[in-house]
């Protein structure tokens, strides 16, 4: 780890660069750095490679912006997205920082502009998409123009391991040799192994110092309920959110429609967003989710990458996603701003199934699908979990945790487990009776004696299974079985329209070689232990700051529509939280909120400072 030597501090100055921390204050506002942010900018701006492996919300940007303001020259930044691109264009110019895009959008008229203010030394980070990096035109611009860094966000994309692999990011391994001596850094949220080695391997980056803090995002609250009455339960966590904005991610497009149809029958101001809808359509969308204040947005997970609105104050789950992975990257954004966030996730074995019925009837090879179907019922066992979710989540991507959040669900309100060996042995055994041939609802008709049509078609009142889980009501019996498939004893075969098939190491429960402790259910409860309504955001304030709270969030509302940008341009939430609790009356007083750097002081404070001092 670099340390911040007061050697190397002299070198900076020697270099006639400027001081990051100077930076932070004057151009952010911001009182000091966060986590790693620090080490990596000092080590960038000393000329060094990076990868930074942050969480969403950690911060990452500042990590190559204030090292491109710090040394001479220009910095050029590889984004995947136009509208990411666009979205921090708009942030660093309200900084007053000389930023600008490099993508397929301009015109030829705006290509030339900025192609000579690139030539005179007027930009200060040009965001660039990779597919513009391939071309030989780009670097010709940048002839005789001197580069401060190369930075490559979301970095990951390179990898062809995860979902959003890009296949134009393999090239930029190649900026390492056309432009030597130039600090290059990655960026990524993605934590795991086979992604890091990817990206170090594709983009060459070797010699680069790995900064890495823990993949906690603490600020989220997890809460995962068994889906009961899936629309109260998710009018009752929505309705907790009143006027803020948040993501409803469905698993399909018709579920998408429905939701935002019901959610807005229901006085939810919901928009759909799926990849089935036209374009114009759903950027219209997803601008509005960006600049409105209290959009839910319902989408598929088509509506992802590239939203960096920092404060989306929920985002829950209508279905079980594919993955622990899809899981952490959906909540992660959540509570980007880092205020406190919620995520809840509704799920039963209807979608378990269908998730296995896509991963089966995919087109991936065997071996792709064993990977995804092993993704699938780690996200399944961490629904079932007794334990801390965060722990569990955690856990999964080899980060030890200590349990014991108070910040989940489980904390909250501890679940119960119980002995259920006696129980998995009959319903194991009515699989096994049955000949493996049948899928959940039938097996628990048998097991609870329920004398339907096809029961006495195949005769199965006849078994001795029959009836000898009446103790048990049908859905204790659902979780029975999720929680056999998420140990592994049971699974689905959808070769064989989704009958349930006992794997070998079912033997061992049936000899009762292996006991097996599975959760308690209990009903679910949309209220979080001692918070009520809007238990986000302003569940610190007293009612004075919360009301000031409001006058000062529409303020930004208005000046952000008047400007034609979302309102965390002006000031994100924590910043507005920061001046109601803090009531700065003076002009240094205001200076001194975090967010509140040099130009939005001088463009904004006098506002904002008349509605705090009357
Ligand atoms: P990431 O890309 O890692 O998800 P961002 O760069 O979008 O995170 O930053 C998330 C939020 O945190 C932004 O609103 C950003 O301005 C803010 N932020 C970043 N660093 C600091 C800091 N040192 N102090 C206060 N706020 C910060
Ligand atoms: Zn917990």
């Amino acid at each position: 780890m670099p340390s911040q030597t007061s050697r190397e501090t002299a070198r900076l100055f020697d270099d006639g660069g400027k001081d990051p921390v100077a930076v932070l204050k004057e151009v952010y506002g911001y009182p000091a750095f966060r986590g790693k942010q620090e080490p990596l900018i000092r080590h960038v701006v000393g000329g060094g490679d990076a990868l930074a492996l942050f969480p969403t919300g950690a911060g990452k940007s500042l990590c190559y912006q204030i090292p491109a303001l710090c040394r001479e020259g220009m910095g050029v930044v590889v984004s995947p997205l136009i509208a990411l691109m666009r979205d921090q264009v708009e942030a660093l110019l309200s900084l007053g920082v000389r930023a600008a895009a490099w993508n397929s959008t301009l015109s030829q008229e705006e290509a030339s502009a900025l192609r000579m203010k690139v030539r005179n030394r007027e930009i200060d980070i040009l965001y660039v998409t990779p597919e513009r990096v391939a071309l030989e035109s780009f670097h010709s611009m940048l002839n005789g123009v001197k580069i401060s860094l190369w930075s490559v966000d979301e970095s990951h994309c390179c990898s062809q391991w995860g979902h959003d692999f890009r296949p134009e990011y393999r090239e930029l391994g190649k900026i390492k040799e056309m432009y030597p001596g130039v600090p290059r850094i990655a960026l990524t949220a993605t934590a795991d192994p086979h992604t890091r080695e990817d990206i170090v391997r594709v983009l060459r980056l070797e010699d680069a110092e790995v900064f890495m803090t823990s993949f906690d995002r603490p600020n989220i609250s997890y809460t995962i309920a068994e889906r009961d009455k899936p629309k109260q339960q998710l009018l009752d966590f929505i309705g907790r959110h009143k006027d803020e904005s948040g993501i409803v991610y469905c698993l399909s497009r018709k579920k998408v429609e429905e939701t935002a149809q019901m959610l807005n029958a229901e006085g939810v101001r919901a928009l759909p967003y799926h990849a089935g809808m036209p374009s114009d359509w759903k950027n219209a969308n997803q601008d509005a989710f960006l600049k409105e204040e209290n959009l839910c947005l319902v989408a598929t997970v088509a509506f992802g990458m590239g939203i960096d609105k920092p404060n989306v104050r929920y985002v829950a789950h209508a279905d079980i996603p594919g993955s622990v992975e899809a899981y952490y990257q959906e909540t992660g954004r959540a509570g980007r701003d880092g205020m406190p966030s919620e995520v809840f996730m509704m799920y039963g074995m209807g979608d378990v199934v269908q998730r296995r019925r896509m991963i089966d009837e995919g087109n991936s090879p065997e071996e792709v699908k064993r990977v995804e179907r092993s993704k699938l019922n780690a996200l399944v066992a961490i629904c079932e979990t007794a334990d801390c979710r965060r722990k569990a989540i955690l856990g999964h991507f080899g980060e030890a945790h200590g349990g014991g959040c108070n910040s989940c669900d489980t904390c909250l309100h501890p679940v119960e487990s119980w002995d259920a060996t006696d129980a998995a042995i009959i319903a194991l055994a009515a699989v096994f009776r049955t000949g493996e041939r049948f899928g959940t609802g039938h097996l628990i008709d048998v097991i609870t004696g329920k004398v339907t049509e096809r029961v006495k078609q195949f005769k199965h009142m006849e078994i001795k299974v029959f009836g000898q889980g009446v103790h048990h009501p049908a859905q204790t019996w659902q979780s029975i079985f999720r929680q056999l498939m998420s140990a592994g004893l049971v699974w689905v075969d959808h070769d064989s329209h989704g009958a349930i098939k006992l794997d070998p190491s079912a033997q061992a429960v049936f000899k009762k070689e292996r006991t097996l402790r599975f959760r308690k259910d209990r009903p679910f409860k949309a209220t979080r232990a001692g918070k009520g309504a809007n238990a986000t955001q302003r569940h610190d304030m007293d009612s004075e700051s919360a009301a000031l709270f409001e006058r000062l969030r529409s303020e930004r509302y208005t000046i952000a529509k008047g400007m034609g940008v979302a309102p965390y341009v002006v000031f994100n939430d924590a910043t507005l939280v920061a001046m109601s609790s803090g009531r700065p009356s003076t002009r240094g007083e205001m200076a001194s909120i975090s967010g509140v750097g040099a130009l939005k002081l001088e463009k904004y404070g006098e506002r904002f400072l008349a509605i705090i001092n009357g």
